[in-house]
């Protein structure tokens, strides 16, 4: 969706009310969510009543949006602008809405994608595994020297998706642990030629090593793909000047999910993820 459909789509505060309502980001109450009468009807612009007991309740209640002080139009306008990677303090000035407001969105938005938006399908085929350091400033070998670097493993389906995960270490149980979940046997894995791969052959794996050296002189034995991911994610968390360790997963899922999503309409994919978090968050 570029700006103009989204104006479009967003039209005003009702309309936007209305698009979430019909989405399920917002809940609808058809009984009274006090007493579980069918007698209801909106009173105010915001509020819904129970005409058995008399109680109230607003638009927002049992949502995500509960608590969030911020009109559904600009909800939906500061989704847009998450996916157009604006920093917080932009999007906060563009919207005429407070920092810490647009930072809760932010990270409402992150922990959706962790919980809906992460991909548990198992990859066959033509797979790259690789790893990588993120953070810290210095240039260690692998698995040591690497102090204050997070290591990160990847595992990409050739034509397909990425799946990347914070690791406490690259040792080579750590990293076969996580390439048996996700890959099936039988599948042809490319990794470089570091030790901790070795072995992927005696759990059923067909295995190739790229040689770093020549590596553009045999022909389909290379890792460019997961190389890719490692470059479109360390430009982008370039951004951040360095990401609280704790978050740093939250990021990682939030850039696993852009390159995953990267030839699809990235807004209604992140709509669709808080369509799947509000069933999960918001179970009254
Ligand atoms: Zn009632």
């Amino acid at each position: 969706m570029n700006l103009s459909e989204l104006a479009q789509y967003i039209g005003d505060e009702e309309k936007a009310e209305q698009a979430l309502l019909e989405l399920g980001i917002l809940k609808r109450y058809t009984v009274c969510p006090f007493c579980g009468d069918n007698r209801i009807g909106r009173v105010r612009r915001s509020k819904f009543k129970c005409y058995r007991c008399n109680k109230e309740w607003g638009v927002r209640r049992g949502s995500i949006l509960e608590g969030m002080k911020i009109p559904f139009t600009k909800f939906l306008m500061a989704i847009k602008l998450f996916e157009l990677e604006t920093s917080v303090r932009e999007s906060a000035k563009q919207l005429g809405l407070a920092y810490n407001t647009v930072y809760h969105l932010n990270q409402t938005l992150r922990h959706a994608i962790v919980i809906i938006g992460t991909n548990n399908q198992s990859y066959s085929g033509e797979i790259e595994m690789d790893e990588s350091y993120f953070g810290g400033r210095r240039k260690g070998n692998r698995g040591r020297g690497a102090a204050g670097k997070v290591p990160v493993f990847g595992i990409l389906e050739r034509g397909g998706k990425v799946t990347v995960e914070v690791v406490p270490d690259v040792k080579w149980d750590t990293l076969l642990e996580l390439a048996i979940k996700k890959v099936k046997r039988g599948s042809l894995i490319y990794t470089d030629r570091f030790r901790s791969y070795n072995g992927l052959v005696s759990y059923g794996f067909k295995h190739r090593r790229i040689d770093h050296g020549k590596r553009f002189a045999n022909g389909k034995v290379y890792i460019n793909g997961i190389e890719g991911f490692w470059s479109f994610a360390k430009e982008r968390l370039m951004k951040y000047h360095g990401v609280n360790p704790l978050k740093f997963p939250f990021y990682l899922k939030e850039l696993e999910f852009r390159y995953n999503h990267r030839d699809t309409d990235l807004f209604n994919d992140l709509l669709q993820v808080l369509v799947g978090y509000s069933l999960v968050a918001c179970t009254e």
